[in-house]
């Protein structure tokens, strides 16, 4: 079966799906994206993804290339199309095509670029023992609160995670406070079991996972506080664990080489990560 993609308007061959090169996603990183999850061949917390998409659109002045209700036949067509049961979906916009200027261009339309691909679910090994993830100065810029596609300090953070043997990095402020990892969101629990995670301000993505679980702990009546927390804070909790869409919720284990807790993923993740599976699949139904 052929994989195909959705750019700007037309349904491609992945193959030879192309954008121009004077596309300003290219040529500036002036885009923003949503990456979404795939289970039993349905988009999972579709709706939040999209009022986060267009959050990122406005604060970025791009326009938006076609409705939300268009934009949801489109994202389900690539997910047919692709014959995806479980995995994800990417959506990418970019300002569109223009000759290079950094200022806006007068006239430009949008280009949307929609794939969907198979993805097995996280490793359960990653699930069962947890992971490690190290920490690093968060080198990024004050709006960390777009879903912009300009990665690069998160690509060269989970790199030198990966270097070090490493599943993440948590990025950490000028005042010692952990935002996030690379591409998740970071989590502790503390001793009196309370779940702690930064409160959603412009140094963090506002994940979308991260919102399921806050709503889970809410229903289901844990302790929690949205404060941000020091590295060895981290190091001292009794649990830690991140959360994104293509990960759901995975226990870190261990933070710059030292155990958390008692080196083995905690109860009160584990119980979240159930909840948030019931989540997932129920989103699906
Ligand atoms: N933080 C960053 C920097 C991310 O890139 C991501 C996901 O890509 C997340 C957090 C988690 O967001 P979500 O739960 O919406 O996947």
């Amino acid at each position: 079966m052929s994989r195909v993609a959705y750019v700007d308007r037309q349904y491609v061959l992945h193959r030879s799906a192309a954008v121009h090169i004077e596309d300003r996603g290219y040529q500036f990183a002036d885009g923003v994206y949503e990456v979404l999850a795939v289970v039993a061949g349905r988009i999972v917390d579709e709706d939040p993804h999209l009022v986060r998409l267009k959050r990122s659109l406005a604060e970025l002045r791009i326009a938006a290339p076609m409705s939300d209700a268009a934009l949801k036949i489109v994202m389900r067509e690539v997910v047919r199309r692709n014959r995806v049961q479980y995995g994800i979906l990417y959506l990418q916009i970019s300002r569109g095509v223009a000759r290079r200027d950094h200022s806006f261009p007068a006239a430009t339309k949008p280009v949307l670029v929609i794939t969907s691909r198979t993805r097995k679910p996280t490793d359960s090994g990653i699930t069962e023992q947890g992971v490690a993830v190290i920490t690093l100065p968060d080198i990024r810029w004050q709006r960390c609160d777009i879903k912009s596609i300009a990665l690069l300090p998160n690509v060269l953070g989970k790199q030198l995670a990966r270097e070090a043997g490493a599943y993440e990095a948590w990025q950490v402020d000028r005042e010692g406070h952990v935002t996030e990892g690379t591409s998740t969101n970071a989590w502790i629990v503390t001793g009196d079991r309370t779940v702690v995670t930064r409160k959603a301000d412009n140094a963090i993505l506002n994940g979308i996972t991260r919102l399921a679980i806050l709503d889970i702990i809410r229903r289901e009546g844990y302790r929690f506080v949205e404060r941000s927390f020091t590295v060895d804070e981290a190091k001292s909790a009794s649990e830690a664990f991140l959360t994104s869409t293509t990960n759901g919720l995975v226990s870190v284990v261990k933070i710059d080489g030292i155990p958390v807790g008692s080196g083995e993923p905690g109860q009160l993740a584990r119980r979240l990560c159930d909840h948030y599976r019931a989540h997932t699949a129920a989103a699906a139904a």
